[in-house]
Order: structure tokens, then C-alpha cells, then sequence
């Protein structure tokens, strides 16, 4: 073996190294979160490299979401292998169709529609049925199922009967959609994302040489996060594999969070017998988070499913997780930003940190909130960073300078040149030119960082090379902020710090997960958030949109599932508090946490409350710089209690 190849052995441990090293068949990778899934997958490719069983360019790893991807390639990048296609199922499939298109196909290529809503929408008003944004979002979704479920017309139908589908719509009426959503996509030859798939699936069936030129092409496949992989993307998997058996898929079921797409754990759990051949291996510790991150997790996870792996760690104790309550949102973002600006002030770096919340509608108080307290920050999921005006821009200014830079340092040519598009040494004042301005603070720094890796001087061409490299496969430079993402986004991401947020019922779990399934999924889904943190795990939510007469929003039923947490806004020296399950004494409504066990009351309930109390939380208020008007209802938590206490 090779000293390369030993190097990367080395990273890994005994389990790991099986996952790395094991190429006679194929190979399963069952494991919880944070157990090394994805870094032995990067490894195992690495060293296949490295010990020359396939060269970087034949190799198509797969994961399912264009940030998962991004990662994936960052990492095999700092392992030394830049030339490998990792890529989301859609965006493997698509440059495929695309290349194939005049092989099979006349005229253009289609338009690919990325959100079908627009073209629902209007199908529907022609059918006559009143459309509403919610209607139309759960039909999309509807109709994204039976179409990664692979279902035909006839057999939805069948299914339809025991789902429970969106509005007051029968089984004639999504069929009926369907049919003229199709009819309309043939009409204004357009494909949707399951199209993507579907077409080629089709193409790579009908005609053989195709099928034997991409089969020619990509010789080692790996999957990440196969959970989540549908029966579509595995059909069309298995036409990328033909007969060949050069496989390795990593997966945890209990971070399912697309089923309602069509996601199918059961893929996974069956691969063993589907795939006889393959070897499964089991990962056991988990390396990202402290202990009581990892307890709480596993807290959790017992109420998923009675065969969940809990997950263990080696890692310090660490802090327990914190819970805060708060009145209302706009109390909840100041507060969760105060907290992360002493985080700053103590030395975490903002790329350290995330705040993750179930729908990016929360996202813009975050935004504002962090853009008072002067804290840079990036959406995941915003628009993508190559696609940035100012950075398209930035790329035509650079290439135009190819003959002028002279010998001059990569760093200087560099922001000498972005200078006149609006970069400065010196972060703007708080406001709207703040992205502008980072993201031509990202392209200096990652000259920087190109030339810090090079002993010889880097030349401008080389680095609009990698410009043009990184904007093929929308891998964007390290940009420094806070990320805000959704917990879909965050799905196999990882910070030191992480900020769960707008933990209350109709949020978590979101109001229109009515069925016990789509109850599991939120719990999965929040699964998933609570296992991205390392070493700071801190869970809010609020009372109430804003200081209204609004019903109050009750925290989230899965915060009484987390077990032993430690509450309220104040330094962590606080003993931590059992979050039971309580019940008001009035109403019989579940209390997350309750301060004063004689009072056992809710904010719904009216009622007197302890004036002493009531006193304190008024200084408290003042203190921490809350308004001094109360809310309408007063909650006696916990969490109050402990926010008070002076
Ligand atoms: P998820 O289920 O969330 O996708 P995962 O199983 O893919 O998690 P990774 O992201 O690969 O886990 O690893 C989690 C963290 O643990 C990463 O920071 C990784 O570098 C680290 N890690 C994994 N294995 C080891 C190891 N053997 N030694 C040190 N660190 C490790
Ligand atoms: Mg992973």
C-alpha cells in the first residue's frame, strides 16, 4: 500500500476502514448520525483512487440535496481528489439527458420547471377547481409522490384510495389533475424534476448504446443518505449499474425526512436481501457530538421507532442541551442573536454556527435580527452563489484583467480588480450591499487561499480555472456568516453551534402533518436537526407570532420527548430541569415545563398568578431589554423561573 493510501486509512477507524477498503462487493453502511457515514464514503473513494481500483473520473457519487453534494466535494477536495463527479440524483441525471438529448430526441431541450406550482395552479383553474397556495403546494406534492413512487395513473389511483389527499379532493379529481398537468407539460415541452429522472430512465431502457456509453463512463458508484432515495432514483441506479454490482450506499433510517416526496426507508432496510452479495457494516460511534447532545438524540429517537440503533460517543460530557421559552418571535430572534454575539465575542468563528428552522419563512427574523447585531451570515438555499449577480460580474472584471495582472501576487491582482466592483478591506455598515460586498470578500479570500496552498506564485488563469470548475459543479467558496438553513438543508451538515428555533406546535410538527406518518416524519426531521450540533445544542420557541391577542402557540410536543435539558435564557451554570410531561391542572392541556408544580397551570387557562413572580419577570424584562408591556398571558415555566431568578 502506498504511503497515500496509508494516510487515509490512518483518519479512519476499524469499521470505517472496512466501508474504505472493501471492493470485492458491494457495500452497505448502516449507522446512525454522526457516526463517520459520509467521511468513510469520501475516504473509501480517496483510496480507491489512491490504490488505483478506479481513476477519479469514473467515479458518480450521489446524494440528494445540492448543499450535500457541495460538502461532499469539499471534502474529497481536502483529500485530494478534486476530479470526482459528486452530484445530487437530479443533476447527474439531467447533464446526462442533456448530452443524450439529440440522440434520442428532435427540437430543443425542453424547459426544466424547478417549482411546479405555476403550471398546477392554472391546470387546476381550467378544471374548475378553486386554487389556494396550500391546495396547490400539497397536489404538487401529490403528484411529486406518484411519480417517485413510479406509480402509473391506474395504480396512484389505487393507492389514492387509502391516502389522505389534499382539500376536499377525491381520487377522480387528482387523476384528473394529473392527467392535465401532464397534457400541459407536453404542450409547453416542459419537464419537471421527476421528469428529469423519469426520461432517462426511459432512455437508458430503450436504447442500449446510450445505457453502454454512461455504463462506459461511471464504473463505481457510491450513494450518501440512502434513506432517502426513491424508488424512481434507485430504478434509475440500477440502469446505471446494468449487471455490474460496483456499489456502496451509506444510509440511516431514522433520518427519513422525504417520505412524503416519495422517499422509501424500505429500499434501505431491504438492500441486504435485495442485493445478496453485499456486505453490511455497521458503524457504532458517533464522532460529531458531546455526550448530551448525543443522550438527548437518543432520547428522541426511542420515541421513532422501537428498532432505532441509539448512538453512542466517546466525546466529553459537554453542556446539556438549553431550552428557552420566549413571548414571542420577534423576543425569540433578538434573544437567540444576543446569545450567538457572545458566542462571537468569546472567539466562535460565525461559520461555526447555525440557526435551523422547519420552514424558511422563520428565516428573514433571523436575517434582520443578525444584520442589527452586525453578524455576517449565509442562506443555505438561497440563490445559488455563482448564479449572484455581483459574482458573475466579478468572474467577466477578473477574466478581462487575463493580460494586465502582470507577476504580481494572486491575493492583490485579485482585490485590486474587485475593488471597482465594490470591494473594500472593511466589512459596509449593516445593510443591503452587506452580500455584495461578501461575496466579493469570498473570491479574495479563496485567492488567498489558493496561493497559501502553492509554493510558487498562482497565475490568474489558474485560478479562473477553478472559478469556472467550481461554478460547473455550484460549489461555492467558504463564505464567513451564520448559516441560516432549513432542517431539510441541514440534513448531513454540521456546526459546533447550533440554534434550533420556532419550536412550537403548527411549526414542529407543521401544521399540515395531520396522519400519524407525517407526525413520524417531523419527528425524524427534527431528529436530524438536533444530531447537526457538536458541542452546543440550544432549542427555542415562542408563545405567540407577536404580543397580540392571538391563542398562544403551545412549544412543541417533541421537546417533552428529549429527556433531562437545562432551560432559560441565562450563563449554563443552571442545574438542569426534567422536562416532563405535565398537564394543566385547569385544562388537562400538556405543559412542556412548569415552573410552579402548586400553580400547574397554562397560558390558556385565567386564573390569579403570584404577584412576587409576576414582579420579577417585569425586572427581568427590563433587564435583558424585553419591552415592558407583558403579554396578554403569562406562562410560569421553568424557564421563566430561571430567566428571573436574580
Ligand atoms: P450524518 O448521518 O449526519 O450524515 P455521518 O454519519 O455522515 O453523519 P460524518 O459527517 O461523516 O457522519 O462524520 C461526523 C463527524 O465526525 C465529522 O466531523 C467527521 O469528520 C467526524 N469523524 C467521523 N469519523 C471519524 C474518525 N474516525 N475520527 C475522527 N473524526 C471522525
Ligand atoms: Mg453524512
Amino acid at each position: 500500500m502506498n504511503a497515500r493510501a496509508a494516510g487515509l486509512l490512518a483518519a479512519l477507524d476499524d469499521e470505517q476502514r472496512e466501508v474504505a477498503t472493501h471492493f470485492s462487493s458491494p457495500v452497505i453502511v448502516l449507522a446512525g448520525a454522526g457516526t463517520g457515514k459520509t467521511r468513510a464514503m469520501t475516504h473509501r473513494i480517496a483510496y480507491g483512487i489512491a490504490t488505483e481500483v478506479f481513476p477519479a473520473t469514473q467515479v458518480l457519487a450521489l446524494t440528494f440535496t445540492a448543499k450535500a453534494a457541495g460538502e461532499m466535494r469539499a471534502r474529497l477536495r481536502s483529500l485530494g481528489v478534486p476530479a470526482v463527479q459528486a452530484r445530487t440524483f437530479h443533476s447527474a441525471a439531467l447533464r446526462q439527458l442533456r448530452f443524450f438529448w439529440d440522440r434520442f430526441a428532435t427540437g430543443d431541450f425542453p424547459r426544466i420547471i424547478e417549482n411546479k406550482t405555476g403550471v398546477l395552479a392554472s391546470v387546476m383553474q381550467e378544471l374548475g377547481i378553486e386554487v389556494s397556495r396550500e391546495l396547490t403546494r400539497d397536489v404538487a406534492a401529490e403528484i411529486e409522490f406518484a411519480a417517485a413512487s413510479l406509480l402509473g395513473i391506474a395504480d396512484y389511483a389505487t393507492k389514492a384510495q387509502a391516502r389522505d389527499l389534499p382539500g376536499d379532493l377525491g381520487v377522480e379529481d387528482m387523476v384528473r389533475i394529473a392527467e392535465a398537468y401532464s397534457e400541459a407539460k407536453t404542450r409547453g415541452r416542459l419537464l419537471d424534476f421527476e421528469d428529469v429522472l423519469l426520461v432517462l430512465d426511459g432512455v437508458l431502457a430503450e436504447y442500449p448504446a446510450i445505457a453502454a456509453e454512461i455504463r462506459q463512463q461511471y464504473r463505481h458508484f457510491v450513494v450518501d443518505e440512502f434513506q432517502d432515495v426513491s424508488p424512481l432514483q434507485f430504478d434509475l441506479l440500477s440502469r446505471w449499474l446494468g449487471p455490474r454490482e460496483n456499489l456502496c450506499v451509506v444510509g440511516d433510517p431514522a433520518q427519513t425526512i422525504y417520505s412524503f416526496a416519495g422517499a422509501d426507508a424500505s429500499l434501505l432496510e431491504a438492500l441486504p436481501s435485495t442485493l445478496p452479495s453485499a456486505t453490511t457494516i455497521r458503524l457504532v460511534r458517533n464522532y460529531r457530538s458531546t455526550q448530551s447532545i448525543v443522550t438527548t438524540a437518543n432520547s428522541l429517537l426511542r420515541h421513532t421507532s422501537r428498532t432505532a440503533l441509539s448512538l453512542r460517543t466517546d466525546n466529553p460530557e459537554g453542556r446539556p442541551p438549553r431550552m428557552t421559552e420566549y413571548p414571542t418571535d420577534e423576543a425569540e430572534a433578538l434573544g437567540v442573536v444576543q446569545a450567538i454575539t457572545a458566542e462571537v465575542r468569546a472567539g466562535r468563528r460565525p461559520r461555526d454556527i447555525a440557526v435551523l428552522f422547519r420552514t424558511n419563512g422563520q428565516s428573514p427574523a433571523y436575517e434582520q435580527a443578525l444584520t442589527g447585531a452586525g453578524i455576517p451570515y449565509v442562506l443555505r438555499g438561497g440563490e445559488r452563489f455563482f448564479a449572484r449577480k455581483e459574482v458573475k460580474e466579478a468572474v467577466l472584471m477578473l477574466r478581462a484583467a487575463r493580460a494586465a495582472a502582470g507577476a504580481r501576487p494572486l491575493p492583490e491582482i485579485v482585490a485590486e480588480v474587485l475593488v471597482s466592483a465594490g470591494f473594500a478591506r472593511t466589512p459596509p455598515p449593516p445593510g443591503a450591499s452587506r452580500q455584495r460586498w461578501e461575496s466579493l470578500k469570498a473570491l479574495v479570500d479563496l485567492a488567498e487561499t489558493h496561493q497559501a496552498a502553492s509554493e510558487l506564485p498562482v497565475p490568474l488563469e489558474d485560478f479562473l480555472a477553478d472559478l469556472a470548475d467550481r461554478a460547473e459543479h455550484q460549489f461555492a467558496p467558504d463564505i464567513e456568516g451564520v448559516t441560516l438553513a432549513s432542517f431539510h438543508a441541514a440534513k448531513g451538515l454540521e456546526w459546533d453551534s447550533v440554534h434550533l428555533v420556532g419550536l412550537s406546535e403548527g411549526l414542529l410538527p407543521i401544521s399540515y402533518a395531520q396522519t400519524p406518518r407525517a407526525i413520524a416524519e417531523e419527528r425524524r426531521l427534527f431528529y436530524v436537526a438536533l444530531t447537526r450540533a457538536g458541542t452546543d445544542l440550544s432549542l427555542s420557541w415562542s408563545l405567540a407570532r407577536h404580543e397580540s391577542k392571538q391563542k398562544p402557540r403551545a412549544a412543541s410536543r417533541f421537546l417533552a420527548e428529549l429527556g433531562r435539558v437545562e432551560s432559560g435564557p441565562g450563563s449554563g451554570r443552571r442545574p438542569s430541569a426534567t422536562v416532563t410531561t405535565n398537564r394543566c391542572r385547569v385544562c388537562g392541556r400538556v405543559l412542556v415545563s412548569q415552573v410552579d408544580r402548586s400553580l400547574g397551570r397554562c397560558a390558556n387557562c385565567p386564573g390569579e398568578v403570584d404577584l412576587a413572580l409576576l414582579d420579577q419577570l417585569r425586572r427581568w424584562r427590563a433587564r435583558v431589554g424585553l419591552e415592558q408591556g407583558l403579554p396578554p398571558y403569562l406562562v410560569l415555566t421553568d424557564t421563566s423561573l430561571s430567566a428571573i431568578a436574580e
